[in-house]
């Protein structure tokens, strides 16, 4: 069977099935009777996106006897003039009910609170951009509409800001330089006007509207769909418009059975579009995508009020199907330590998580989270949440202390992300049966002279588990116990960090711009993380520079001199900053351990491998990490030591790792030496 995303894909805007061969279609084919839909739709349609898989059925139904022909006719130019479109939608407030309602009725996730935040302006824009997007690439055109929706729906992003609308086009893979292009010389705005004036001849006063159109040009408009609240209404309602048309009877063709099929040719679907697109009861689509879930296929997104799935095209297969060992201690509540709670609690383990702060440890304001470590937390079922709560960065420039670009280029799959943002989003999904603060690992308690058995803590109490898994950081008291003789070594770059809040700041917020200052030996970056926050660094050599106090008046005036001649945004981030909440981070690197584990001990995150900052990879590799023991665990055949899973753990990790440490190395030795090699590389490991 063709399936119905690679039709829309093949036709752009257009939703045609192609022909099948069955009895039923034949017969119809024959008397040559065909319907062609406009779909006036929007970007910021509620209702739209709740009509589009009843859409979708109807076209698979109907197979190559009808043709939907995507038209955005314009629903919001600009929030002012919302209430004259529907006066139910007065402000943001009844926007955001109405979205709730469409939601929880229809089991369709849609996240209201951007129009609590700030309403989005018009729609406008993100109509522009699907024509932008079609004149690119016409056989993208339905896609990038559906990724634009996503950033709305579901990850609650503004589609009429230009750096979303950009994010989008690289997550459809479109030429980004072309797409701004298009955007701006009024190309793909004059083909949205063309759509306007086709709304106004059909006099479209809602959305969806559907206009059927036989081939004799007869039409009937339809805009009830709202009110035919299940799957076999509308669809009865529409096979009768199209009986009135075409004296076609319904076909009683079958909808599409694989719901893998499906769902690889799409982004990701809730269970009721599964169930209306394959045609079978929800009940039944929820117990056949969870049997695939815990056989690893599928990812499985608990949304608020909806069920999302996704095919599994991550690196990590994690099943779920029976419980790889009864209990786990994990030592450290940090990125690590909480991701591989959450993978391990939904194998059915119970999990323990012990860390010796009161609160997770905030040093590290914020990071960017590349495609592994999104890839990571995609495996747990948590991408929509992250991409709710990160910021996209869509650029990288390196520019001089005058402001004159040196680098610059675009960035895929890249988020910056507070780091609280970030623990807090995995402590909340860790499903950890206990966690317990205040407890720091003192040693480990022991089964006999080999085994360990479980970890005793420094306040006297003590913890039995299977295994034990140490994610307790870059100063690992676990690492230590299990290798002393493995030491981190200063490697004489020193960061100053911060993060400021500066929401009239007017810098793009989707790029991460470094100053090299080859001159003075020191590099500034700064990233936007979203509503008004950066966080920034200061890259300096010791021992040019050999500041010891990390006093905030101390730093306050190190800063102030080396950014006098940097861009004023550098310069008001210094100006702005509260020094006492800021941190000289003394970088140190350490070789490749021998092993992350011993016996039924792993280690995970910076505790196994510490990497220096300038490789953007700790947090990522940490999340990798997780998801690579949690998937190796979850395959360990019964019977087999745990230690035989972790030496898979470390061979399947090790190239990565040792990698990451020597592009930190050589990161480390060109900044060093940046007033003499003025030979620039990014600053990201980008794997
Ligand atoms: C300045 C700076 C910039 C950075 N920038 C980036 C970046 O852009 N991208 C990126 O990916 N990474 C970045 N990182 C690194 C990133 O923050 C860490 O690599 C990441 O947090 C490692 O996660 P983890 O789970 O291994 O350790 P952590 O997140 O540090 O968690 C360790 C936890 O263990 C607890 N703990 C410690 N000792 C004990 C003990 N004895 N007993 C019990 N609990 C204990 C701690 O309280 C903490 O909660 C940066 C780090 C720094 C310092």
């Amino acid at each position: 069977m063709t399936p119905y995303l690679q039709d829309v894909l093949r036709d752009g805007g257009h939703i045609e099935a192609a022909p099948r061969d069955t009895a039923t279609e034949t017969a119809l084919r024959v008397q040559s009777r065909h319907i062609h839909i406009l779909y006036f739709s929007d970007p910021l349609c509620s209702a739209c996106r709740v009509v589009d898989p009843y859409l979708a059925a109807m076209v698979e139904l109907y197979q190559g006897l009808v043709k939907i022909d995507v038209k955005l006719g314009g629903m919001v130019k600009s929030w002012d003039e919302l209430p004259a479109m529907d006066p139910t939608c007065e402000n943001g407030e009844s926007v955001a009910c109405l979205w709730e309602r469409l939601s929880s009725e229809h089991r369709v996730q849609m996240d209201s609170a951007i129009w609590r935040r700030r309403p989005v302006r018009s729609s406008y824009p993100a109509s522009i951009a699907y024509h932008a997007a079609m004149a690119q690439d016409p056989k993208n055109g339905f896609r990038f509409l559906q990724i634009v929706r996503d950033l709305l729906f579901l990850e609650g992003k503004d589609i009429s800001e230009e750096r979303i609308l950009v994010t989008a086009a690289i997550r459809s893979g479109l030429d980004v330089p072309r797409f701004r292009q298009s955007m701006q010389d009024g190309s793909a705005a004059d083909a949205f006007a063309r759509d306007i004036r086709d709304a106004e001849t059909w006099k479209v006063r809602r959305f969806p509207t559907l206009v059927f159109i036989n081939d004799q040009g007869d039409s009937v408009t339809d805009t009830s769909f709202l009110n035919q609240t299940t799957a076999d209404k509308a669809l009865d309602h529409w096979a009768g418009i199209i009986n009135e048309l075409t004296h076609l009877d319904a076909p009683d063709g079958k909808l599409r059975a694989d719901m893998i099929e499906l769902l690889e040719e799409f982004p990701g679907l809730s269970s009721s579009e599964i169930s209306i697109r394959c045609g079978i009861p929800l009940d039944r689509a929820e117990a056949r995508l969870a049997t695939l879930w815990k056989h690893g296929r599928l990812i499985r997104e608990d949304l608020p009020n909806a069920v999302h799935w996704r095919s599994n095209s991550t690196p990590y297969r994690i099943r779920r199907d029976h419980a790889p060992v009864r209990t786990a201690a994990i030592i450290g509540g940090g990125i690590a330590g909480y991701a591989a709670a959450r993978s391990l609690a939904q194998q059915g383990v119970e999990v323990r998580v012990f860390d010796r702060q009161r609160r997770s440890a905030s040093q590290g304001f914020g990071f960017l989270l590349l495609k592994n470590g999104i890839d990571a937390l995609d495996s747990m079922g948590l991408r929509s949440d992250l991409l709710r709560r990160g910021n996209p960065i869509n650029r990288f420039r390196a520019i001089l202390p005058n402001g004159g670009e040196v680098y610059q280029r675009q960035l895929d799959d890249c988020l910056s992300m507070r780091r609280e943002d970030l623990v807090e989003m995995l402590r909340a999904s860790s499903g950890a049966a206990e966690i317990r603060h205040d407890a720091a690992f003192a040693g480990f308690l022991h089964a006999d002279d080999d085994h360990i058995s479980g970890v005793r803590f420094v306040d006297g109490t003590s913890i039995e588990a299977d295994i034990v898994l140490a994610s307790d950081g870059i100063r690992s008291s676990v690492r230590h116990a299990l290798f002393p003789q493995h030491r981190l070594v200063p490697v004489g770059e020193r960061e100053i960090v911060g993060m400021v809040y500066l929401p009239d700041l007017e810098v793009p917020q989707d790029e991460f711009v470094k100053v090299i200052d080859t001159a003075a030996g020191k590099c500034m970056g700064m990233i936007p993380l979203g509503d008004g926050y950066y966080i920034w660094f200061l890259q300096f050599n010791h021992l040019e520079d050999p500041l010891d106090d990390g006093s905030g008046d101390s730093m306050r005036a190190f800063l102030k001199k080396v950014t006098r001649d940097y861009p004023d945004a550098f310069q008001e981030l210094v100006a702005k900053n509260d020094f006492s909440t800021s941190f000289l981070w003394i970088s140190e690197r350490m070789d490749l351990l021998p092993a992350f584990s011993f016996g039924s001990v792993a280690l995970l995150g910076d505790a196994a491998h510490p990497l220096l900052a300038f490789t953007s990879q700790g947090a990522n590799s940490a999340l990798e990490d997780a998801a690579c023991l949690a998937a190796l665990l979850s395959r360990r055949q019964e019977e087999e030591p745990t230690s035989e899973v972790f030496h898979r753990y470390y061979r399947k990790r090790e190239p990565n790792i040792r990698r990451y440490i020597a592009e930190g190395d050589q990161l480390v030795e060109q900044f060093m030496h940046l007033n003499r090699d003025k030979n620039f590389q990014l600053p990201l490991s980008l794997h």
